[in-house]
Parts: C-alpha cells; sequence; structure tokens
C-alpha cells in the first residue's frame, strides 16, 4: 500500500480547510498587523473552493488530487498567497509517482517549495512563508527513513519553529516589506498558515 493515496491526500485538504476554519481569525489578526488584513479569508475561500472543487473530481492518485487543489487555489485565492500555496501544491502534485512512498512525498514537497521560491524570489530570513517552509521540508527529508507519520511530524514541528521565528525579523517581500522597521514584533500570517498546513499534515498521517 502507498503511504500517500488519494484518499489521505483528500483528507489533507480538508483538514486544512478545517484548520484555516478555525484560525481566520487569527490569520486575519496577524496580517492586519503587518498587511491588508485578508489571508485568513484568503486561504479560508481557497481551500473551501479546494473541497468543493475535489468532491466532484475522479482521482485515483494523490498526485491528481493536489494538483486539482494547487489549480483551484491559484484561481480563487487573490492574494499573493494563492498563487504561491497553488504554485506548491501544483508542483508536489505533478511531481508524484503513481505510488507514493515517504520519500517521494518529500521529494514532491521539496519540488513545492522550489516553486514558491521560483515565483516569488524569497529566501529564508525574508520573513515569509518561506520561513516555515524551508525548515519543514528539510525535517521530512531527515526524517523520512522513519517512516510518512514520523516525517510529517518533523515537518510539523519545524514549520512551528520557523513560523516563530519570524516574529523579530523584518519583512522583506510581499506587502509587509513596505513597513520597513515596523513590520519586526509580528508574527508572518503566511509563515503561520504554513505550520497549519504541516499540522494538517501530521494529523492526517496518523490517522
Ligand atoms: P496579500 O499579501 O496579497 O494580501 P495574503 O495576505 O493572502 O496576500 O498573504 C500574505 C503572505 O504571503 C505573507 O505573510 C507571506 O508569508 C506571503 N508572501 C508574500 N509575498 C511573498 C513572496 N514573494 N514569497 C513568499 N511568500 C510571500
Ligand atoms: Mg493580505
Amino acid at each position: 500500500m502507498p503511504d500517500v493515496d488519494a484518499d489521505l491526500a483528500r483528507a489533507w485538504v480538508a483538514a486544512v480547510a478545517a484548520s484555516v476554519t478555525a484560525h481566520a481569525a487569527e490569520l486575519t489578526d496577524l496580517d492586519a498587523a503587518i498587511g491588508d488584513g485578508d489571508h485568513g479569508v484568503n486561504l479560508r475561500r481557497g481551500f473551501d473552493a479546494a473541497v468543493a472543487a475535489l468532491a466532484g473530481f475522479e482521482a485515483d492518485t494523490a498526485g491528481a488530487v493536489l494538483t486539482k487543489t494547487g489549480t483551484t487555489l491559484v484561481s480563487k485565492v487573490g492574494g499573493a498567497s494563492g498563487p504561491l500555496y497553488g504554485s506548491l501544491f501544483r508542483a508536489l502534485g505533478k511531481s508524484l509517482p503513481a505510488e507514493v512512498d515517504a520519500v517521494a512525498f518529500g521529494d514532491g514537497l521539496r519540488a513545492g517549495l522550489d516553486a514558491i521560491v521560483r515565483l516569488g524570489k524569497a529566501v529564508p530570513g525574508d520573513k515569509t512563508m518561506v520561513d516555515a517552509l524551508t525548515p519543514a521540508v528539510d525535517a521530512y527529508a531527515a526524517a523520512a527513513p522513519a517512516g510518512f507519520a514520523a516525517a510529517a511530524r518533523a515537518a510539523s514541528a519545524a514549520a512551528g519553529e520557523g513560523a516563530a521565528a519570524t516574529t523579530p525579523l523584518q519583512a522583506r517581500k510581499g506587502r509587509a516589506s513596505y513597513l520597513g522597521e515596523r513590520s519586526a514584533g509580528h508574527q508572518d500570517p503566511g509563515a503561520t498558515s504554513t505550520a497549519l498546513i504541516f499540522a494538517a499534515l501530521a494529523a492526517v498521517s496518523d490517522a
């Protein structure tokens, strides 16, 4: 049996939708502090649309489910985060083979990170989602030999730490960069939502 099949991918997207709904106010407050206050609304709209699109979508593989998720995010989310997360899920989905083991999923996450960096040109330390995603992908890869659930838990912990570490940083990409020094002292909303995405992955990997 593959570690990550179409049902697990669907469960992950549904868990992300539930989590961004539960944390929408927190994400919006973080974005109100250093952006324009729409991050919670953007992600809620995007992941709810992804769940709806998947409900009518026949797919046998995790790759097809995650590619569809990415395409939906790109088309439904207006903010910077829609194209960025859309690219992540599309690159992840397209990179996965038909049978996905723990290591192949880690390679897919790396392809997703590369796609976000290609599009947004952020590097670690710029106070963006890349600050949570980079350590998450690295931690996943390091733990992948121990299996999918262990790797997902390691990625979730690393994403949470990466998000927390954005607080003192000054933003160099995205809307928050317009604030200059005043962007310091607030956790980045996109890094925070990346931590939610990996927490959801860890949750479904244990189910
Ligand atoms: P917008 O900034 O258009 O309102 P959102 O509020 O949905 O979009 O998303 C903001 C988040 O997007 C930021 O907190 C940051 O993590 C992420 N972000 C913005 N620009 C970039 C970029 N160039 N590269 C990576 N992430 C970025
Ligand atoms: Mg915003």
